[in-house]
């Protein structure tokens, strides 16, 4: 029996299955922050008889690399963390979120905007807008506006949306029972004039398509879950329960990725190091030198 990591507890797996999702963008390496959120999927998984799958997030045509999802697929062989079934490949499945994004349209909750970052940041000169975890809100130009041919992308009128259907609510493993709130980010873009749709559309149709029971990541992408509960509500799909667990950051508090510390893993791999040891070290909480785990 393998050792597992500290994951949260539950009670009861009788009513359904417990299912788990890694879902790495390949739009670059893993590092060891990756390495510690694919442990976490896989043995919550694992430690319930559940199954463990693989989705490669791999939609922004203009930043993924095949090379990158190579690395990253062998990347997690070497770590031991094998999926349960081939792995899933979100460009295989546009349509699915193209269907959603025309449910989403019917209800009149969608509108096209053609702004450009410059446009959106000279409109920001001029209207005080609310701030959310992702910046100011767009300021709501395109709102209600005809914008004739121009290149468009698709945003959520967020305000309706949540008028629509109300108080939502969603539970996580560790920081409890939470009501939703959407409206901290404004109309966020569902499908975007460069690429297809956007991580929030596609992540909320996928977590149902595959049946995802427990949608388990980090604790950086806590706030989004209330943009992923309004869709959910949206489009009848169900609501999984959530566990974001805690980010390895560096000595300055701050997420691996920027830091000399996230050092891709697939040079180590290729130089023959133990992928084995190191998933064993990080379950086990030792970390690199300088690195430390932020509190779920
Ligand atoms: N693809 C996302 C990322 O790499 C993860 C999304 C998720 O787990 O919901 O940050």
């Amino acid at each position: 029996m393998p050792k597992y990591i500290a994951y949260p507890q539950i009670k009861s797996v009788s009513a359904r299955d417990i299912v788990t999702r890694f879902a790495p963008s390949p739009n670059g390496l893993l590092h060891i922050g990756h390495a510690y959120a694919a442990i976490c999927a896989h043995d919550f998984a694992k430690g319930n008889n559940g199954r463990f799958l693989i989705r490669m997030e791999d939609i922004d045509t203009t930043r993924s690399r095949p090379e990158h999802v190579e690395a990253i697929l062998a990347d997690l062989k070497w770590l031991g963390l094998y999926p349960d079934g081939e792995v899933i490949f979100q460009s295989t499945r546009v349509d699915s979120y193209q269907t959603a994004l025309a449910k989403l349209q019917d209800m009149g909750l969608i509108y096209k905007c053609c702004c450009s970052r410059s446009d959106i940041a000279t409109a920001l000169k001029m209207h005080a807008v609310r701030h959310g975890p992702d910046g100011p809100h767009y300021p709501g130009t395109c709102r209600g506006k005809d914008i004739g041919d121009a290149e468009f992308c698709w945003r959520l009128d967020v305000a309706a949306a949540s008028e629509r259907v109300g108080t939502l609510r969603w539970s996580d493993m560790v920081a409890g029972d939470q009501i939703a709130d959407p409206g901290q980010f404004g109309d966020i873009v569902l499908w975007r004039k460069d690429a297809p749709a956007s991580y929030h559309l596609a992540a909320t149709v996928d977590d149902a398509a595959d049946g995802i029971s427990h949608v388990v990541r980090g604790q950086d992408l806590f706030a989004y879950t209330a943009l992923h509960r309004l869709l959910q509500a949206l489009l009848d799909l169900p609501t999984p329960i959530y566990w974001h667990h805690g980010l390895l950051i560096d000595e300055s508090g701050e997420k691996l990725a920027k830091s000399r510390a996230s050092a891709p893993l697939a040079p180590r791999r290729i130089a023959g190091g133990d992928g084995a040891a190191l998933a064993v070290s990080l379950r086990s909480g030792q970390l690199p030198l300088g690195i430390s785990l932020s509190r779920a």
